[in-house]
């Protein structure tokens, strides 16, 4: 009861949404359609994925392009460094910045496999951003480590170097457990790190495929997530009820430990996505 007063006494949680960009008519649909329904929450921003090739990349373009012509919301761009060069990338910017768009999400991207380490890293592309245009920086950081770091704490001064190159908002990448997401947050202000370390939320639906996610990114998936959604993989109705459940419940333990600004993964879905901001009191019409 103390934490629904508490939460019900909250006026400032900020939300974000994370898209992909549409790879047939029918996904561009469920897109619009989502952005339509959590459009009313008045997100701080929505983001746009970005993938390795270039087909990929011209689809997050699009997106972004028809979010800032379109609709009121501030369309984010997600870019990343890894199959382009110094100067593709400024180019990429200066359209983006010439276009209005004044947010970006920094990343490295992934290496793809069997190519060298090109030891590029985000926090380069964040100083070169800067250059470009004063642009709002965002950038990821991980709670249970990259997979690639050489230790936690080496992880944790790359996340430094980002945000004194300038990022002033760090993403996490999903996770859940909790614990290990507040000895993060505690861990990232005990080095100085004063960006917002915003918590990344999945809803989870399909259980199986979050499963290879989370080997893919060396997320630990807790006995208590494995008994919620044991016996479910023939019955998406109540998965559904049961990752919004979950969901819901993380959130309210994050707020009440003082988070106030939520990134939801939302796989271009609104549903869980606005369940979730309803029960931490992001509503249409209300401010925050
Ligand atoms: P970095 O911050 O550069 O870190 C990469 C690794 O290098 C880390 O292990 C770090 O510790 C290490 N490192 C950094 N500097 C050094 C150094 N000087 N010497 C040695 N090691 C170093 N991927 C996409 O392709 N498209 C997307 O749109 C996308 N969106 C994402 C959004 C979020 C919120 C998150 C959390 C991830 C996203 N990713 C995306 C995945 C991301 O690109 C990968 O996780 C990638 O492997 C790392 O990117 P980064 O920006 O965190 O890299």
């Amino acid at each position: 009861e103390a934490l629904n007063e508490r939460l019900s006494s909250l006026r400032d949680i900020q939300v974000s949404f994370e898209f992909f960009p549409p790879s047939s008519a029918e996904m561009e649909t469920t897109l619009w359609h989502s952005i339509e329904r959590l459009a009313p929450l008045k997100p701080r921003f929505v983001s746009v994925t970005y993938g390795a090739n270039s087909g990929v990349r011209d689809r997050t373009h699009k997106v972004i392009e028809r979010i800032h012509n379109e609709t009121q919301l501030q369309a984010a761009p997600h870019l990343t460094l890894v199959d382009a060069s110094d100067e593709e990338l400024r180019t990429l910017a200066q359209q983006y910045w010439d276009q209005g768009v004044r947010h970006i999400v920094a990343l490295r991207g992934d290496v793809p496999q069997g190519q060298p380490n090109p030891n590029r890293y985000a926090s380069d592309l964040v100083s070169l951003l800067r250059d470009v245009g004063d642009f709002e920086i965002s950038v990821a950081a991980y709670p249970e480590c990259h997979p690639e770091a050489l230790s936690a704490q080496a992880d944790l001064i790359n996340l430094k170097r980002k945000v004194d190159a300038g990022a002033t908002r760090a993403i996490t990448q999903f996770f859940f457990d909790i614990e290990a997401y507040l000895r993060f947050r505690d861990r990232c202000a005990a080095a100085g790190i004063d960006a917002e370390i915003v918590p990344g939320i999945l809803p989870v639906t399909n259980y199986q495929q979050l499963l290879k996610f989370a080997d893919f990114a060396k997320i630990r998936v807790p006995n208590w997530l494995h008994h919620m959604f044991d016996g479910l993989d023939d019955d998406p109705a109540t998965r559904k009820l049961v990752g919004a459940n979950v969901a819901i419940e993380m959130a309210k333990v994050l707020a009440k430990e003082g988070v106030e600004e939520f990134h939801f993964y939302t796989l271009n879905r609104a549903e869980l996505s606005y369940a979730i901001c309803h029960a931490l009191g992001v509503r249409p019409g209300l401010e925050g």
